[in-house]
């Protein structure tokens, strides 16, 4: 019988080792999944495809305050639910946003460990991450706990500006890490190799399943259209924008003052997509400075109802020139990105072209496919 503390280590780092023995061991199945484990995989589904981390790590360390094995114990297979519910989305922007949920989350709980050192060192062993520990006389009066060889250190691409290595102690190949950096290049692993493990397999996986997945999509397409005031527009589907039209319009439902291009290539994108002029200049009455009149006299010349020349929506190049990419996807325009999706979304939910499978198998753990050959053997469930 697990203790209450293992059990609660197995929900703050659910794809460490610790957590899928666990998971082993208690061997689930998806025909009885558990209503508190259904519960939580879709929020962390939710989570992760509304980008809302500061409420979802809110709630993450309430949880950690409950004193209940029977509660951990029953939402132990959540993450994995979670990765099954994303693969069976088929976008890998999902995959990606449930891995850095995951992430950001994993450093979030290790900053408040109250044995971070401890914990930090033994997630660097686990995951893979070369170091050695400094002596009393290399510290730096305890500013510095490890180096790391630079190919390790590097090992991951490193999101996180404070990895930067122009911003590191470098010395004859090794970087000098603090307990906080270090929590902070392992969070960037965990994303690497959750990102690596998704898409699981999803074959076998009952129909009802995929029904979830597309229910939870579909509430947080609405909530998006609430939220950038998109209610009513039967043609437009925030959740099929491309990663850098997404955060654009996040950015401008924020109220933040982009900059002239930003403005114009989301114009150009939401106008090619058949959004209504009105609404186009709707997006931008929270920003600051907002001319109702100017921005009408600017949406309107780009499509095309003044002057002779409609403009299109940017392609890829563009958007990078611009400074505005944030992702690496396999399209050469945005546009072609929400085209491509809303397609996907269309055949998934057509569930006469996904033939149901029997509900009875047992559940397995996920097994990883990893991305690409170069991949590191998929150890996380
Ligand atoms: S690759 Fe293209 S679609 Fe994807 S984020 Fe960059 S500009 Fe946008």
């Amino acid at each position: 019988m697990p203790s209450l503390d293992a059990l609660k280590f197995a929900d703050r780092y659910p794809f460490s080792k610790n957590a899928k023995a666990l998971l082993r061991e208690y061997a689930f199945s998806l025909d009885n999944v558990s209503p508190e484990t259904l519960a939580r995989a879709i929020h962390w589904v939710e989570s992760a495809l509304t980008s809302s981390k500061s409420d979802f790590f809110r709630r993450e360390a309430e949880r950690q305050r409950l004193n209940s094995s029977q509660v951990f114990e029953s939402s132990l297979p959540a993450f994995a639910l979670a990765k099954v519910f994303v693969s069976l989305l088929e976008n890998p922007l999902y995959y990606d946003k449930l891995a850095r949920l995951c992430a950001d989350n994993t450093f979030s709980f290790l900053e408040a460990e109250p044995n971070k050192r401890e914990i930090v060192l033994d997630f660097a062993g686990e995951l893979g991450l070369d170091f050695e520990l400094l002596g009393a006389h290399e510290t730096g009066s305890g500013q510095w706990v490890a180096r790391i060889p630079l190919s390790s250190y590097v090992r991951y691409p490193l999101s996180h500006p404070s990895l930067r290595l122009s911003s590191q102690r470098v010395e004859k190949g090794q970087v000098f890490v603090s307990e906080a950096r270090m929590a902070r290049l392992e969070s960037e692993w965990v994303y690497a190799k959750v990102r690596e493990s998704l898409p699981v397999n999803v074959e076998g996986i009952p129909l009802k399943y995929r029904e979830i997945a597309l229910e939870v999509l579909r509430r947080v397409s609405m909530g998006q259209r609430r939220a950038l005031g998109l209610e009513g527009l039967g043609s437009v589907d925030p959740a099929c924008f491309p990663p850098c039209m997404e955060k654009l319009f996040k950015e401008l439902s924020e109220g933040k003052n982009l900059a002239h291009m930003a403005r114009f290539d989301v114009a150009c994108f939401m106008n090619e997509i058949g959004m209504p002029g009105g609404q186009i200049i709707q997006l931008y009455a929270k920003t600051p400075n907002f001319n109702e009149k100017v921005t009408r006299y600017h949406v309107e010349h780009l499509s095309g109802k003044r002057g002779r020349k409609k403009y299109s929506a940017p392609s890829c190049a563009k958007v990078r020139e611009h400074g505005l990419c944030v992702a690496n996807c396999p399209v050469k325009t945005p546009l072609q990105f929400y085209r491509n999706e809303r397609e996907k979304k269309k055949q998934l939910e057509s569930p006469e072209e996904k033939p149901e499978t029997p509900g009875k198998e047992a559940f397995r753990p996920p097994v990883a496919k990893p991305l690409n050959k170069n991949a590191t053997p998929n150890t996380y469930s």
